[in-house]
């Protein structure tokens, strides 16, 4: 197998634009065509420890070695959700953590206490911008408890980690890093080969993670909500309210004239995560949902009574002793409210993520693809998928690549109406085949009667 290297990982479709490459001499990160971050600059040269840090080479380490590595004795090994001390479902109970998170606030409460506690310098997480040039959140090093709270919430848009790779090998101190499952396995795999990085970088938090959207998504949310992309200033992805499910999402948008628009989810044409508008064309070829590579790994506790406490509530897995130790002592201080749970609970809740990275995965990997074969933990196949099952994989990556292109044609043209009738009309398709939902509900069940 030829060697990759950074452009024959971006012209496969495997690129998700971390910046771990992009933080060497001679390259960077850019906006790509569909408002994805791509690195520029030497993209042609093997012979290189690329093949071995790109989280998407079929060279690298999987998920499976890294974590038996760094988590020898782990009492727990699952095969959804990997290797574990322990795992729960609660919140933060002091403080505004909660209440100024996505979910229950535990990330910014570890981030938080691995601070005060001394043993990190800073935390690189994602935080919001000034909104100029249409980028509007970024990663940075936050030293402080103030500087953590304002990078709170999820940001469903494209990061990389190039500066601050760039800043850690340039500081020395010792950081935490937060991030999405391919991210962390990029900078378990980065620590392999960078001293610099393995002795600074001592603590991973991962986020569980559905997909990566593009930034085109933002535009989106500007079309449908009477705005111009340009006018917007500030996006909220998750407005939250306590008095509402926590799986009722509402967008926001600050405009350059200091008003808001805001809508629900539900309310858009691309409004539903699981139809993958936007999608990163690598999270097609992720088997990763809850970051089995970090240290203690984040989500949302969608299953009932948790999903509809409009407050928010996590689920974590702890997968570091000394994470577990920390995270017992919250517990017993009364500053964290978490109970126990099992591996199947976790995996309850990240049901549908699951059921895209193991069954649609292994349905993926049979089509035929040109460019680099990705290396997956999950065999290609298609069990015993039916035909609706198997559609609604194909329909969830028609929309993922084809959004990409509806959005470039309605900046292009100046029609935003293009993409988002088009949107509609997916949107109608999708929630079909896979709800049984409106005209396309009653022809999938017809045709479905039939066979
Ligand atoms: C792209 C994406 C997809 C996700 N998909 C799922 C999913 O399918 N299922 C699920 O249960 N949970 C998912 N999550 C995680 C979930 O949205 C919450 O982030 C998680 O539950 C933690 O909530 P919290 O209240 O503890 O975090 P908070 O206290 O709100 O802190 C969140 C932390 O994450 C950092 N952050 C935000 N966005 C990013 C980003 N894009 N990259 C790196 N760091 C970031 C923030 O800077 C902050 O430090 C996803 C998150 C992201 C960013």
């Amino acid at each position: 197998m030829a060697e990759p290297t950074p452009a024959a990982i971006v012209g496969s479709g495997l690129c998700i634009g971390c910046g771990s490459c992009g933080a060497d001499a001679g390259r960077d990160m850019a906006w790509d065509r569909n408002g994805l971050r791509a690195p520029v600059g030497a993209l042609d040269m093997a012979g290189e420890a690329f093949a071995r840090t790109c989280p998407f080479s079929p060279q690298a380490r999987d998920e499976d070695a890294i974590a038996a590595a760094r988590f020898p004795t782990a009492p727990v090994v699952d095969p959804r959700i990997g290797r574990f001390e322990s795992a729960h479902v609660g919140h933060v109970a002091e403080g505004d953590f909660r209440s100024g998170g996505s979910s229950g606030g535990l990330v910014s409460w570890v981030a938080n206490e691995l601070l005060r506690t001394g043993a990190i310098d800073g935390v690189a997480h994602v935080v919001p911008t000034d909104g100029a040039d249409g980028v509007f959140f970024r990663y940075a090093i936050s030293r402080s408890a103030e500087d953590v709270a304002r990078g709170a919430r999820s940001r469903y848009f494209p990061v990389d980690l190039a500066a601050v790779i760039r800043e850690i090998r340039a500081t020395p101190g010792r950081y935490a890093i937060v991030g999405v499952p391919c991210f962390i396995k990029a900078i378990n795999l980065l620590r392999a080969e960078d001293a610099v990085l393995a002795e600074r970088v001592t603590h991973l938090l991962g986020l569980f993670c559905g997909h990566m959207k593009s930034a085109a998504f933002v535009d989106s949310f500007a079309w449908q909500l009477g705005a111009l992309p340009e006018q917007v200033r500030a996006v909220e992805y998750r407005r939250k309210d306590a008095g509402r499910p926590a799986n009722w999402y509402t967008a926001q948008l600050e405009l350059a004239d200091g008003s808001v628009r805001d809508r629900d989810w539900w309310h858009l044409a691309d409004g539903d995560w699981g139809a993958g508008f936007f999608q990163a064309s690598a999270c097609n070829w992720c088997d990763d949902v809850v970051a089995e590579t970090a240290d203690i790994a984040f989500g949302d506790a969608w299953v009932e009574p948790y999903a509809s406490d409009g407050r928010g509530t996590n689920v974590a897995i702890v997968r570091s002793p000394e994470l577990r130790d920390m995270i017992a002592d919250g517990v017993r201080g009364g500053r964290l409210s978490l109970e126990a749970v099992d591996a199947d609970f976790i995996a309850d809740t990240q049901a549908a993520g699951l059921r895209q990275r193991r069954e649609g995965l292994a349905y993926r990997l049979t089509w035929p693809r040109s460019g680099i074969t990705p290396r997956k933990r999950v065999a290609p196949g298609r069990g015993d998928l039916g035909w609706r099952r198997r559609l609604i994989y194909r329909a969830r990556y028609a929309i993922s690549r084809d959004s990409h292109c509806m959005a470039r044609l309605a900046r292009r043209t100046g029609q935003s109406w293009l993409y988002v009738r088009w949107a509609a009309m997916m949107l109608g398709l999708y929630q079909g085949l896979a709800y049984h939902r409106g005209w396309a509900g009653r022809l999938f069940d017809w045709l479905e009667r039939r066979r």
